[in-house]
């Protein structure tokens, strides 16, 4: 009896929908043995039979839920588990049984809480799932805020850790700059009293006077032509990253670094600045006018208003219409619409193009001239310069429309100046981003911003200073870590390497390296594994993804080399002055920019070095380089911790990693694979294409074409594929952490693989800006709800339906 009833237990506890049955037939035994015992009739064999009757009953019973329940479980594993051999199904049912281990250590209950504080229980994983991985996160985060957001910013506190300290006697020359920059940033005495006449002392020095703020010298300077240098403050702007009219940077093309002349980047916001009627001019009028007064009161100048005040600004506007939106219908905002199509002269063409098209002001050359100045390395005549066809369509017309304006030379100069001062002040006040969280890194008096503040939140376009109130909410330390990555990691220098090496020795955990390199050949091996099994990808293209993912690079956490010893470097002269270190190191990135011209781009500092910024909390794939990016950057809580269930990190970083490899693997499938092949794919990519659009259709009301974010979400799919796939298998192998649960959260790991990857896209963004944002990259909410359109999270979640917000399960991979 005993023997036979510890037998059953055994078995029963397997299945816990069992548990019930057993506990009544175990109780009727007990009864049916009281009965015996009271009665103690003569019928002893009879009623033994009897006994003897039930028990096989029991028995039988027993035997066939047993079965059953056996082979439920196993079906219910059999699809996680599909892809591997037959033992580990039963295996992992014992697994399963077996009560489990919480991971009582810091990590995990930091997991834990970060999984609670984004999780909404009371929303259906089988309904909604960003709703319900994400439903607290949204109710209670302010826009924008995200997990790479929060990454961003703890490393940002790292790197400010590094600088708040005295200046050493044996800290390196640039060590010693870092912390003067940073000390002078955080400073804001200094600057809300000294910053602005530092400025302007130096602005107008450099490039002439504001003609509407001195009377004086504008009678004087403005009369001749030979006072006034288009070219020279053209290339004095360009010098302190102020490009007006074109910004002429170096950029790769082919195998050589050639000048490459491009828009403004700014050039969308200046034409939201544009007063576009008689209110916003009126409103336009009266913030310039308070620049200038605020100007004076620091520089104290007298405050006569001008007599010819309204014919200036009218020059001006003039001066800036045209070049705000002279063929500004070829571009939107900036953004080029139409073939890329370049042309490539060297600069005594390009001079000779000009001229011929009566643009009599600008000399080209005298302009590249100017350029020579401020770099170490000289460009000359045969330099060659590549820019879009539609740029130099632009600009060409732009100089011959304002050669063609109803000014005196004397006028045009005057209204010229008065908008370059405008631009001037406007570069130095508008918002960083980071991480497309704007932010506000005060450089000059807080009176000036609120001036500009007022203007854009009356033009009731876009408003470049809608974060304003940023200002009191970012920390100061923040902001200022943030100016000294801005100042200090400019690519092809030492100023980079010395950074990178202080980050990484002092603040970031080196070990992480092997590691990450681990997982990712754990990834890499998943992905063949998983593109062998596609029936629809036929063999040849299959070794063509093999033989290209063996030859693609990957660049993990950093480079090894910025860990070497340094050598002396060169002192930048910053002093207590922000704003003036923050022009010294602009001119000195322009000019580290400039000496780049004509470079080989194999001889190019370490060699691609210049593309890995350790510090970006993302990943990146280079396709021209055949390179994946794994910047140390991403390796930060709450995307990565190593102490966590590896469940997590594969949910997070694992998946990341695995959506880059696959940008490659698209790649090659749709240019490089059989017609069959590739017809196969985009018949696949459309199940989720299909999705897209109904999905942004019936939560947004809005037609997205889903083919621009095609690549995006196939990768995502893929992502998400591989890296729980690869956990599975870690799994199997019983791997350290990969079956641990987390403490007081009632999910399995396969669970909680799902609910961290969605909560990776936790982000509240205003409805409004959906449609513009991320055209490439899925809306966020998306991204995060299209983990559960998998056949595998129906079955890790037991959702009795296989339809989700009236979606279709997209099975593209056979894992
Ligand atoms: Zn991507």
């Amino acid at each position: 009896m005993e023997l036979t009833k510890n037998k059953s237990t055994d078995i029963i506890l397997r299945s816990n929908n069992s548990q019930n049955d057993y506990e009544q037939q175990i109780s009727m035994l007990t009864n049916q043995n009281k009965a015996y015992s009271l009665k103690k009739t003569s019928k002893f064999y009879q009623i033994l039979f009897f006994i003897f009757l039930i028990i096989c009953g029991i028995l039988v019973i027993l035997l066939i839920t047993t079965f059953y329940s056996l082979i439920q479980t196993q079906k219910k594993l059999s699809i996680a588990l599909n892809p591997f051999s037959k033992e580990p199904k039963l295996r992992k049912l014992f697994i399963e049984n077996e009560p489990k281990v919480e991971c009582k250590t810091e990590a995990c209950y930091k997991a834990t809480n970060f999984i609670l504080d984004n999780l909404n229980t009371s929303a259906d994983p089988c309904v909604n799932f960003n709703q319900f991985s994400c439903g607290k996160w949204l109710s209670e985060q302010p826009n924008d805020k995200d997990h790479f957001t929060i990454a961003y910013d703890k490393m940002l506190v790292g790197i400010s850790d590094l600088f708040k300290s005295n200046i050493n006697t044996d800290d390196s020359e640039l060590y010693k700059n870092m912390k003067i920059l940073y000390q002078s940033c955080l400073n804001q005495n200094h600057i809300q009293n000294n910053s602005d006449i530092e400025f302007f002392t130096y602005i107008f020095k450099e490039f002439g006077s504001w003609p509407l703020l001195e009377n004086q010298i504008q009678s004087n300077q403005f009369l001749t032509d030979t006072h006034f240098g288009f070219e020279k403050i053209l290339s004095k702007l360009q010098g302190l990253q102020m490009p007006f009219l074109f910004s002429f940077l170096s950029d790769e093309f082919d195998s050589k670094i050639i000048m490459n002349i491009n828009f403004p980047k700014d050039y969308c916001k200046f034409q939201n600045f544009y007063p576009k009627s008689n209110t916003t001019r009126s409103k336009f009028i009266k913030m310039y006018k308070n620049f200038l007064d605020l100007i004076k009161d620091s520089l104290n100048i007298e405050k006569n208003s001008h007599s010819n005040f309204d014919e200036q600004i009218d020059e001006m506007l003039q001066v800036a219409h045209r070049i705000y939106f002279i063929n500004s219908d070829l571009y939107q905002c900036g953004r080029r619409r139409g073939p890329h199509e370049y042309i490539k002269k060297t600069i005594d063409e390009l001079d000779t193009l000009f001229n011929q098209n009566k643009t009599n002001f600008f000399n080209f050359k005298k302009y590249v001239n100017f350029l020579n100045e401020k770099a170490t390395r000289q460009i000359d005549s045969n330099t060659q310069v590549v820019m879009f066809k539609l740029t130099f369509e632009y600009l060409t017309n732009l100089l011959k429309s304002l050669n063609e304006l109803n000014l005196s030379s004397s006028q045009f100069q005057r209204g010229f100046m008065n908008l370059v001062h405008f631009h001037i002040i406007y570069s130095i006040l508008k918002p960083s981003e980071v991480f497309s969280t704007p932010h506000i890194d005060i450089i000059l008096p807080i009176r000036y911003y609120h001036n500009l503040y007022q203007y854009s939140k009356h033009t009731g376009r876009l408003n470049p200073m809608e974060n304003l109130e940023m200002i009191y909410k970012f920390s100061r330390e923040k902001i200022c870590a943030n100016s000294v990555l801005d100042s200090f990691n400019t690519p092809d220098t030492e100023e980079r390497k010395e950074l990178q090496n202080l980050f990484l020795t002092k603040k970031f955990d080196l070990s992480l390296k092997n590691q990450s390199n681990l997982i990712f050949s754990k990834l890499l091996e998943t992905t063949y594994e998983v593109i062998g099994k596609q029936k629809w990808i036929d063999e040849n293209t299959k070794s063509l993804i093999e033989k290209r993912l063996k030859m693609m690079e990957h660049k993990m956490l950093f480079s090894d080399e910025v860990l070497q010893p340094k050598k002396n470097f060169s002192s930048h002269n910053l002093t207590s002055s922000y704003v003036m270190n923050k022009l010294i190191m602009r001119q000195y990135a322009y000019s580290r920019d400039f000496d780049m011209v004509g470079v080989e781009q194999k001889n190019r500092l370490h060699d691609k070095e210049h593309i890995f910024d350790i510090f970006e909390a993302n990943l990146l794939n280079i396709e021209r380089h055949n390179v994946l990016l794994i910047p140390a950057g991403v390796l930060i809580e709450p995307i990565f911790n190593q102490n966590n269930p590896i469940y997590l990190n594969y949910a997070t970083f694992g998946s990341f990693m695995a959506h880059e490899i696959f940008h490659l693997i698209s790649d090659i499938l749709l240019h490089y694979s059989s017609e069959q092949t590739r017809d196969n794919y985009i018949n696949k990519v459309h199940c989720l294409i299909d999705n897209y659009e109904k999905y942004t259709k019936m939560y947004y009301g809005f037609e997205i074409d889903g083919t621009n974010s095609m690549q995006e979400q196939i990768s995502d799919n893929f992502g998400f594929l591989i890296g729980f796939k690869t956990f599975l298998k870690e799994m199997e192998m019983n791997a350290h952490m990969s079956d641990i649960l987390l403490p007081g959260i009632n999910y399995t790991p396969e669970q909680l693989f799902f609910i961290r990857y969605s909560q990776s896209y936790c982000r509240k963004r205003d409805k409004l800006s959906q449609k513009d944002f991320e055209k490439y990259h899925v809306i966020h909410e998306y991204r995060s709800f299209q983990v559960s359109l998998i056949p595998e999270f129906k079955d890790t979640f037991k959702c009795s339906s296989n339809v989700f917000m009236n979606l279709t399960q997209c099975k593209i991979f056979d894992i």
